[in-house]
């Protein structure tokens, strides 16, 4: 397995001098961590800016959305190639936020997935069950058709080239995150799942990151959590010291101090 990967979600949040200021911080940070891999996904305004400062460290860029076409009359939408030239090596693909507001469904997220594989970015697929979905015991229903859409265009080249993140809906900024006992279960499931769609051997490298309210208190518990391979952070993430304090807890013991 690769080492764990922690994702800073900056979403609509961060212009150019906050930015700035929150990606040296996390550049200077991350320096003495081994064996823990950090991506930032400022918003696109600021890709270019944080791209600069972060150059050369072992912090890399992602994007919180993309377009599935190169180029075209698409007016306010960005391309895979263009997150490309401006060093992104990482794409959040279906977030919760975008299904949710912007009506992004199951079809929309299959193209967007196989455009940035193609194009050389690794998506991070979101997949997460709404609280009402989970009371009606919906939730592998939801987790099931949400991966299965999301891989079906991707065909055996694409099998390795991306993450998933489980977040559900629910713990999304809402201070409320998901047991260690429901995210294992939810993870579990989810390899399992991976194994039945990429094969047993391919499914075993698939990192899979937990997202929704993870802070410095819980994140200890959480990256000790079996199948948890790192995390998507959102709130947490526009903070450096927290985020420095997330990073530290999924990195390896050995270098934590
Ligand atoms: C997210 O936006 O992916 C997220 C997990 O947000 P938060 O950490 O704020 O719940």
């Amino acid at each position: 397995m690769r080492p764990p990967l922690v994702v800073g979600n900056w979403k609509m949040h961060g212009a150019q001098t906050q930015a700035s200021t929150l990606a040296r911080a996390i550049r200077r940070g991350v320096k003495s961590f081994r064996r823990v891999e950090v991506a930032l996904a400022p918003p696109f305004t600021a890709l270019g800016t944080v791209g600069k400062i972060i150059q050369g460290s072992r912090v890399e860029l992602a994007g919180q959305n993309v377009y599935w076409e190169n180029e075209g009359a698409f007016t306010g939408e960005v391309s895979p190639t263009m997150l490309r030239a401006l060093g992104c090596r990482f794409v959040i693909v279906g977030h919760s936020e975008r299904r949710r507001l912007f009506n992004e469904g199951d079809e929309a997220i299959a193209k967007k997935m196989l455009a940035s594989v193609r194009a050389g970015l690794r998506p991070i697929l979101c997949i997460g069950e709404t609280l009402a979905e989970r009371q009606k015991r919906l939730t592998y229903r939801i987790l099931s058709r949400q991966l299965r859409a999301g891989l079906k265009g991707l065909g055996k080249n694409g099998i390795e080239t991306f993450e998933v993140a489980y977040e559900p809906v629910w713990a999304i900024g809402t201070g409320r995150n998901a047991s260690p006992e429901q995210v294992s279960e939810a993870h579990r499931w989810i390899r399992g799942m991976l194994g039945t769609l990429c094969g047993k051997k391919v499914a075993k490298e698939i990192r899979i990151l937990y997202g929704g309210s993870v802070r410095p208190d819980n994140a200890p518990q959480l990256a000790a959590t079996e199948e948890v391979n790192g995390s998507l952070v959102g709130g947490a993430s526009l903070r450096a010291p927290d985020f420095l304090r997330i990073i530290r807890s999924f990195a390896s013991p050995s270098a934590r101090q």
